[in-house]
Protein backbone atom coordinates (compact mmCIF):
# COMPACT_ATOMS: atom_id res chain seq x y z
CA UNK A 1 0.00 0.00 0.00
CA UNK A 2 1.23 3.76 -0.99
CA UNK A 3 2.55 6.03 1.70
CA UNK A 4 -0.58 8.52 2.59
CA UNK A 5 1.02 10.64 5.46
CA UNK A 6 2.19 13.08 2.85
CA UNK A 7 -0.99 13.32 0.85
CA UNK A 8 -3.58 16.53 0.75
CA UNK A 9 -6.74 15.76 1.56
CA UNK A 10 -8.10 16.42 -1.53
CA UNK A 11 -5.85 13.49 -2.91
CA UNK A 12 -7.25 11.21 0.03
CA UNK A 13 -11.17 11.70 -0.89
CA UNK A 14 -10.64 10.24 -4.32
CA UNK A 15 -7.30 8.16 -3.26
CA UNK A 16 -7.02 6.97 0.77
CA UNK A 17 -7.21 3.91 1.43
CA UNK A 18 -7.91 2.69 -2.39
CA UNK A 19 -6.20 0.31 -4.75
CA UNK A 20 -7.60 -1.27 -8.03
CA UNK A 21 -9.58 -4.67 -7.32
CA UNK A 22 -7.20 -6.88 -7.86
CA UNK A 23 -9.09 -9.60 -10.00
CA UNK A 24 -10.35 -7.30 -12.54
CA UNK A 25 -8.42 -3.99 -12.02
CA UNK A 26 -11.80 -1.99 -11.58
CA UNK A 27 -11.08 1.55 -10.29
CA UNK A 28 -14.08 1.76 -7.90
CA UNK A 29 -14.58 -1.20 -5.70
CA UNK A 30 -17.12 -3.88 -6.56
CA UNK A 31 -20.25 -3.80 -3.99
CA UNK A 32 -20.05 -7.08 -2.62
CA UNK A 33 -23.42 -7.61 -2.17
CA UNK A 34 -23.56 -10.48 -0.40
CA UNK A 35 -24.12 -12.03 3.29
CA UNK A 36 -21.66 -14.72 3.77
CA UNK A 37 -18.44 -15.98 1.96
CA UNK A 38 -17.80 -19.62 1.00
CA UNK A 39 -14.68 -21.28 3.41
CA UNK A 40 -12.60 -24.39 1.58
CA UNK A 41 -12.67 -25.93 4.88
CA UNK A 42 -14.22 -25.48 8.39
CA UNK A 43 -11.89 -22.11 9.59
CA UNK A 44 -10.55 -21.96 6.38
CA UNK A 45 -11.51 -18.50 4.30
CA UNK A 46 -10.06 -15.49 2.74
CA UNK A 47 -10.58 -13.35 5.91
CA UNK A 48 -14.14 -12.75 5.52
CA UNK A 49 -16.88 -15.06 7.16
CA UNK A 50 -19.92 -13.06 7.64
CA UNK A 51 -21.19 -9.31 6.63
CA UNK A 52 -21.69 -7.93 9.46
CA UNK A 53 -18.75 -8.62 10.91
CA UNK A 54 -16.77 -7.74 7.47
CA UNK A 55 -17.43 -6.80 4.27
CA UNK A 56 -15.21 -5.32 1.55
CA UNK A 57 -17.01 -2.42 0.05
CA UNK A 58 -17.17 -1.69 3.62
CA UNK A 59 -13.43 -1.95 4.24
CA UNK A 60 -12.67 0.33 1.35
CA UNK A 61 -15.08 3.34 2.79
CA UNK A 62 -13.52 2.90 6.49
CA UNK A 63 -10.02 3.04 5.20
CA UNK A 64 -10.84 5.98 3.15
CA UNK A 65 -12.93 7.60 6.01
CA UNK A 66 -9.75 7.19 8.06
CA UNK A 67 -7.42 8.79 6.10
CA UNK A 68 -9.41 11.61 5.73
CA UNK A 69 -9.00 12.61 9.08
CA UNK A 70 -5.42 11.60 9.57
CA UNK A 71 -6.39 8.46 11.61
CA UNK A 72 -5.03 4.65 11.89
CA UNK A 73 -9.09 3.01 12.11
CA UNK A 74 -12.04 3.84 10.89
CA UNK A 75 -15.19 2.12 10.77
CA UNK A 76 -18.85 2.69 9.29
CA UNK A 77 -22.23 2.01 10.14
CA UNK A 78 -25.88 2.30 9.26
CA UNK A 79 -26.38 5.95 10.48
CA UNK A 80 -25.07 8.71 12.30
CA UNK A 81 -27.14 7.54 15.34
CA UNK A 82 -25.79 4.28 15.36
CA UNK A 83 -22.53 5.24 15.38
CA UNK A 84 -23.01 7.23 18.65
CA UNK A 85 -25.40 4.20 20.07
CA UNK A 86 -22.33 1.94 19.29
CA UNK A 87 -19.80 4.07 21.46
CA UNK A 88 -21.98 4.32 23.93
CA UNK A 89 -21.93 0.73 24.32
CA UNK A 90 -18.50 1.40 25.98
CA UNK A 91 -19.74 2.78 29.02
CA UNK A 92 -21.71 0.69 31.73
CA UNK A 93 -24.23 1.66 34.42
CA UNK A 94 -23.28 4.21 36.67
CA UNK A 95 -21.02 5.96 34.31
CA UNK A 96 -21.24 9.56 33.62
CA UNK A 97 -21.28 11.75 30.40
CA UNK A 98 -21.12 15.09 29.98
CA UNK A 99 -22.09 16.83 26.81
CA UNK A 100 -22.29 20.10 25.16
CA UNK A 101 -25.68 22.29 25.71
CA UNK A 102 -26.50 22.45 22.41
CA UNK A 103 -27.04 19.19 20.89
CA UNK A 104 -27.66 17.99 17.99
CA UNK A 105 -31.69 16.88 18.91
CA UNK A 106 -31.77 12.72 17.89
CA UNK A 107 -28.49 12.57 20.14
CA UNK A 108 -30.07 14.05 23.25
CA UNK A 109 -33.26 11.87 22.34
CA UNK A 110 -30.82 8.86 22.64
CA UNK A 111 -29.00 10.47 26.14
CA UNK A 112 -32.24 11.45 27.56
CA UNK A 113 -35.07 8.82 26.46
CA UNK A 114 -32.98 5.38 25.70
CA UNK A 115 -29.85 5.48 27.86
CA UNK A 116 -30.66 6.83 31.25
CA UNK A 117 -33.09 3.63 31.36
CA UNK A 118 -29.58 1.90 31.14
CA UNK A 119 -28.28 3.72 34.10
CA UNK A 120 -26.26 6.61 32.27
CA UNK A 121 -26.16 9.88 33.86
CA UNK A 122 -25.99 12.97 32.10
CA UNK A 123 -25.14 16.77 32.33
CA UNK A 124 -25.23 19.41 29.77
CA UNK A 125 -22.99 22.14 29.76
CA UNK A 126 -22.34 25.18 27.93
CA UNK A 127 -18.79 24.72 26.69
CA UNK A 128 -17.79 28.15 24.30
CA UNK A 129 -16.72 28.49 27.67
CA UNK A 130 -14.56 25.48 28.49
CA UNK A 131 -14.44 26.78 32.28
CA UNK A 132 -17.47 25.67 32.74
CA UNK A 133 -16.88 21.63 32.73
CA UNK A 134 -14.55 21.98 36.10
CA UNK A 135 -18.10 22.07 38.00
CA UNK A 136 -19.31 19.52 35.69
CA UNK A 137 -16.84 16.75 35.66
CA UNK A 138 -17.50 13.60 38.02
CA UNK A 139 -14.77 10.93 39.58
CA UNK A 140 -17.51 8.22 37.02
CA UNK A 141 -17.41 10.83 34.28
CA UNK A 142 -16.25 8.80 31.33
CA UNK A 143 -16.50 10.69 28.07
CA UNK A 144 -17.09 14.37 27.11
CA UNK A 145 -19.08 14.78 24.14
CA UNK A 146 -18.38 18.11 22.08
CA UNK A 147 -20.12 19.18 18.94
CA UNK A 148 -18.73 22.12 17.42
CA UNK A 149 -19.94 24.56 15.27
CA UNK A 150 -23.31 23.50 17.31
CA UNK A 151 -26.89 23.01 16.08
CA UNK A 152 -28.58 25.22 15.04
CA UNK A 153 -26.70 28.43 16.57
CA UNK A 154 -23.22 27.66 15.70
CA UNK A 155 -21.31 28.04 18.65
CA UNK A 156 -17.93 27.31 18.87
CA UNK A 157 -16.07 24.80 21.69
CA UNK A 158 -12.41 25.26 21.93
CA UNK A 159 -11.30 21.55 21.45
CA UNK A 160 -8.05 22.30 22.44
CA UNK A 161 -8.88 23.33 25.92
CA UNK A 162 -11.89 20.95 26.36
CA UNK A 163 -9.60 17.89 25.75
CA UNK A 164 -6.81 19.28 28.45
CA UNK A 165 -9.78 19.32 31.17
CA UNK A 166 -11.25 15.87 29.64
CA UNK A 167 -8.36 14.41 30.18
CA UNK A 168 -7.43 15.71 33.13
CA UNK A 169 -10.45 14.41 34.61
CA UNK A 170 -9.62 10.71 32.97
CA UNK A 171 -12.74 11.14 30.23
CA UNK A 172 -12.55 10.55 26.60
CA UNK A 173 -13.51 13.21 24.34
CA UNK A 174 -15.43 12.74 21.67
CA UNK A 175 -16.37 15.41 18.89
CA UNK A 176 -19.01 15.11 16.38
CA UNK A 177 -17.89 16.95 13.14
CA UNK A 178 -20.99 16.22 11.29
CA UNK A 179 -21.22 19.83 10.64
CA UNK A 180 -17.73 20.91 9.41
CA UNK A 181 -16.48 17.37 7.97
CA UNK A 182 -12.79 16.29 7.68
CA UNK A 183 -11.83 18.60 5.06
CA UNK A 184 -12.81 21.79 7.71
CA UNK A 185 -11.68 20.37 11.31
CA UNK A 186 -9.93 17.47 11.66
CA UNK A 187 -10.55 16.82 15.53
CA UNK A 188 -7.62 14.16 16.79
CA UNK A 189 -5.08 16.94 15.95
CA UNK A 190 -6.01 18.85 18.97
CA UNK A 191 -6.16 15.60 21.33
CA UNK A 192 -9.89 14.16 20.39
CA UNK A 193 -10.00 10.52 21.34
CA UNK A 194 -12.55 9.46 18.63
CA UNK A 195 -14.63 11.51 15.88
CA UNK A 196 -17.82 10.73 15.35
CA UNK A 197 -20.02 11.44 11.67
CA UNK A 198 -23.74 11.33 10.20
CA UNK A 199 -22.11 10.51 6.79
CA UNK A 200 -25.79 11.16 5.67
CA UNK A 201 -24.60 14.97 5.49
CA UNK A 202 -21.49 16.23 4.02
CA UNK A 203 -19.42 13.75 3.47
CA UNK A 204 -22.26 11.18 0.86
CA UNK A 205 -23.88 14.85 0.41
CA UNK A 206 -25.70 13.58 -1.87
CA UNK A 207 -29.12 12.94 0.09
CA UNK A 208 -29.68 9.51 -1.11
CA UNK A 209 -27.76 7.72 2.16
CA UNK A 210 -28.60 7.52 5.89
CA UNK A 211 -24.81 6.54 7.20
CA UNK A 212 -22.23 6.86 10.27
CA UNK A 213 -19.09 6.81 11.08
CA UNK A 214 -16.25 6.82 14.11
CA UNK A 215 -12.49 7.33 13.42
CA UNK A 216 -9.77 7.23 16.32
CA UNK A 217 -6.03 6.90 16.69
CA UNK A 218 -6.09 4.74 19.84
CA UNK A 219 -5.78 1.01 19.11
CA UNK A 220 -7.22 -0.24 21.98
CA UNK A 221 -10.59 2.12 21.58
CA UNK A 222 -10.96 0.44 17.77
CA UNK A 223 -10.71 -3.03 18.83
CA UNK A 224 -13.45 -2.62 21.58
CA UNK A 225 -15.51 -0.34 19.02
CA UNK A 226 -14.86 -3.22 16.16
CA UNK A 227 -15.93 -5.69 18.27
CA UNK A 228 -19.13 -3.47 18.97
CA UNK A 229 -19.92 -2.65 15.32
CA UNK A 230 -19.88 -6.73 15.14
CA UNK A 231 -21.83 -7.19 18.39
CA UNK A 232 -24.46 -5.01 18.31
CA UNK A 233 -24.91 -5.12 14.31
CA UNK A 234 -25.81 -1.73 13.25
CA UNK A 235 -23.79 -1.72 9.78
CA UNK A 236 -24.32 -0.13 6.58
CA UNK A 237 -25.09 -2.26 3.61
CA UNK A 238 -22.83 -2.76 0.63
CA UNK A 239 -24.56 -0.34 -1.63
CA UNK A 240 -24.49 2.24 0.70
CA UNK A 241 -21.03 1.98 1.63
CA UNK A 242 -20.35 2.23 -2.09
CA UNK A 243 -22.60 5.46 -2.81
CA UNK A 244 -20.81 7.12 0.28
CA UNK A 245 -17.49 6.58 -1.26
CA UNK A 246 -18.38 7.74 -4.53
CA UNK A 247 -19.78 11.08 -2.87
CA UNK A 248 -16.85 11.62 -0.84
CA UNK A 249 -15.12 12.22 -4.16
CA UNK A 250 -15.79 15.54 -4.23
CA UNK A 251 -16.28 16.62 -0.60
CA UNK A 252 -13.51 19.29 -1.05
CA UNK A 253 -14.98 20.39 -4.48
CA UNK A 254 -18.72 20.59 -2.92
CA UNK A 255 -17.01 22.43 0.38
CA UNK A 256 -15.07 25.11 -1.17
CA UNK A 257 -18.75 25.60 -2.85
CA UNK A 258 -21.00 25.44 0.16
CA UNK A 259 -18.68 27.52 2.16
CA UNK A 260 -18.52 30.41 -0.36
CA UNK A 261 -22.25 30.35 -1.28
CA UNK A 262 -22.65 30.45 2.49
CA UNK A 263 -20.04 33.19 2.99
CA UNK A 264 -22.03 35.48 0.18
CA UNK A 265 -25.56 35.08 1.84
CA UNK A 266 -24.56 35.29 5.41
CA UNK A 267 -23.15 38.71 4.65
CA UNK A 268 -26.32 39.26 2.64
CA UNK A 269 -28.59 38.43 5.27
CA UNK A 270 -26.67 40.38 7.95
CA UNK A 271 -27.26 43.69 5.72
CA UNK A 272 -30.72 42.56 4.96
CA UNK A 273 -33.26 44.64 7.23
CA UNK A 274 -35.93 42.09 8.09
CA UNK A 275 -33.04 39.80 9.72
CA UNK A 276 -32.39 40.67 13.37
CA UNK A 277 -28.92 38.43 13.57
CA UNK A 278 -27.26 35.71 11.49
CA UNK A 279 -24.92 33.01 13.22
CA UNK A 280 -22.20 32.19 10.78
CA UNK A 281 -18.93 31.39 12.44
CA UNK A 282 -17.12 33.24 8.89
CA UNK A 283 -18.34 36.84 10.14
CA UNK A 284 -16.39 38.90 12.00
CA UNK A 285 -19.34 39.75 14.00
CA UNK A 286 -19.77 36.09 15.41
CA UNK A 287 -18.38 35.76 19.05
CA UNK A 288 -16.31 32.71 18.42
CA UNK A 289 -15.23 34.47 14.90
CA UNK A 290 -11.14 34.41 16.09
CA UNK A 291 -11.25 30.63 17.76
CA UNK A 292 -13.46 29.57 14.73
CA UNK A 293 -10.82 30.81 12.26
CA UNK A 294 -7.71 29.27 14.21
CA UNK A 295 -9.60 26.15 15.33
CA UNK A 296 -11.30 25.60 11.40
CA UNK A 297 -9.83 25.24 7.87
CA UNK A 298 -13.00 27.32 6.92
CA UNK A 299 -16.52 27.75 8.18
CA UNK A 300 -18.88 26.04 6.74
CA UNK A 301 -22.13 25.97 4.65
CA UNK A 302 -24.85 26.07 7.68
CA UNK A 303 -26.30 29.66 7.88
CA UNK A 304 -28.83 30.58 10.60
CA UNK A 305 -30.81 33.62 11.01
CA UNK A 306 -33.10 35.23 13.17
CA UNK A 307 -36.11 36.68 11.46
CA UNK A 308 -37.73 40.19 12.29
CA UNK A 309 -41.18 38.58 12.88
CA UNK A 310 -42.87 36.29 14.90
CA UNK A 311 -43.97 32.78 14.11
CA UNK A 312 -46.93 33.70 11.39
CA UNK A 313 -44.32 35.76 9.59
CA UNK A 314 -41.92 33.22 9.63
CA UNK A 315 -43.97 30.47 8.57
CA UNK A 316 -45.11 32.71 5.36
CA UNK A 317 -41.70 33.13 4.98
CA UNK A 318 -40.82 29.85 5.07
CA UNK A 319 -43.67 28.30 2.80
CA UNK A 320 -42.78 31.36 0.28
CA UNK A 321 -39.28 29.71 -0.72
CA UNK A 322 -38.75 28.56 -4.24
CA UNK A 323 -35.36 27.34 -4.51
CA UNK A 324 -34.66 26.07 -1.12
CA UNK A 325 -36.34 23.20 -0.34
CA UNK A 326 -38.80 22.71 3.36
CA UNK A 327 -37.08 19.85 4.78
CA UNK A 328 -34.90 18.45 8.20
CA UNK A 329 -31.36 17.34 7.51
CA UNK A 330 -28.28 19.39 5.51
CA UNK A 331 -25.08 18.69 3.99
CA UNK A 332 -26.31 17.94 0.54
CA UNK A 333 -25.79 19.71 -2.63
CA UNK A 334 -29.41 21.23 -2.98
CA UNK A 335 -30.16 24.10 -0.43
CA UNK A 336 -32.30 23.21 2.37
CA UNK A 337 -34.17 25.73 4.83
CA UNK A 338 -35.76 24.90 8.39
CA UNK A 339 -37.71 25.72 11.67
CA UNK A 340 -35.63 23.97 14.63
CA UNK A 341 -38.23 25.17 17.18
CA UNK A 342 -40.80 23.39 14.89
CA UNK A 343 -38.78 20.41 13.11
CA UNK A 344 -35.43 19.61 13.92
CA UNK A 345 -35.47 20.74 18.41
CA UNK A 346 -39.25 19.51 18.28
CA UNK A 347 -38.18 17.26 21.00
CA UNK A 348 -36.27 19.83 23.33
CA UNK A 349 -38.71 20.84 26.04
CA UNK A 350 -39.83 24.62 25.04
CA UNK A 351 -37.71 25.71 28.11
CA UNK A 352 -34.89 24.45 27.35
CA UNK A 353 -35.64 25.64 23.38
CA UNK A 354 -36.23 29.39 24.87
CA UNK A 355 -32.90 28.70 27.37
CA UNK A 356 -30.83 27.80 24.20
CA UNK A 357 -32.33 30.92 22.25
CA UNK A 358 -34.13 28.37 20.01
CA UNK A 359 -37.37 30.96 19.09
CA UNK A 360 -39.91 31.07 17.09
CA UNK A 361 -38.32 33.22 14.18
CA UNK A 362 -35.34 30.89 13.96
CA UNK A 363 -34.12 29.33 10.56
CA UNK A 364 -31.26 27.22 9.42
CA UNK A 365 -30.07 27.06 6.31
CA UNK A 366 -28.08 24.21 4.61
CA UNK A 367 -26.43 26.13 1.77
CA UNK A 368 -26.06 23.98 -1.64
CA UNK A 369 -24.06 24.43 -4.50
CA UNK A 370 -26.25 26.08 -6.79
CA UNK A 371 -25.38 29.41 -8.27
CA UNK A 372 -25.32 32.04 -5.17
CA UNK A 373 -27.58 34.82 -7.04
CA UNK A 374 -30.33 32.24 -7.96
CA UNK A 375 -30.34 31.49 -4.13
CA UNK A 376 -30.30 35.04 -2.88
CA UNK A 377 -32.82 35.99 -5.48
CA UNK A 378 -35.01 33.23 -3.73
CA UNK A 379 -34.75 34.18 0.08
CA UNK A 380 -35.15 38.05 -1.27
CA UNK A 381 -38.52 37.08 -2.85
CA UNK A 382 -39.29 35.06 0.24
CA UNK A 383 -38.57 38.05 2.87
CA UNK A 384 -40.48 40.50 0.95
CA UNK A 385 -43.95 38.31 2.09
CA UNK A 386 -42.82 39.03 5.40
C1 LIG B 1 -27.81 14.11 11.42
C2 LIG B 1 -26.90 14.24 12.57
C3 LIG B 1 -26.68 13.15 13.44
C4 LIG B 1 -27.43 11.83 13.31
O1 LIG B 1 -27.08 11.17 12.14
P1 LIG B 1 -28.08 10.20 11.30
O2 LIG B 1 -27.27 9.81 10.14
O3 LIG B 1 -29.29 11.03 10.94
O4 LIG B 1 -28.45 9.07 12.19
C5 LIG B 1 -25.80 13.34 14.48
N1 LIG B 1 -25.15 14.51 14.67
C6 LIG B 1 -25.35 15.57 13.86
C7 LIG B 1 -24.62 16.84 14.12
C8 LIG B 1 -26.22 15.48 12.79
O5 LIG B 1 -26.42 16.53 12.00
Amino acid sequence: MRDETNLHIETLTIHGGQSPEPTTGAVMPPIFQTSTYAQRAPGEHKGYEYSRTDNPTRHKLEANLASLDGARYGLAFASGMAAITTIMMLLREGDHVVAMDDLYGGTVRLFEQVLRQFGLDFTYVDMTNPDNLDAALQPNTRIVWVETPTNPLLKIVDLAAVTAKAHAAGALVVCDNTFLSPYFQRPLEFGVDMVLYSTTKYLNGHSDVVGGAIVTNHEDLFQRLKFLQNAVGAVPGPMDCWLTLRGIKTLHVRMDRHQANAMRIAEWLEAHPKVRRVYYPGLPSHPQHELAVRQQRGFGGMVTALLDTDLEGTRRFLSAVRLFTLAESLGGVESLIEHPAIMTHASLPPERRAALGIGDSLVRLSIGIEHVDDLIADLEQALATI
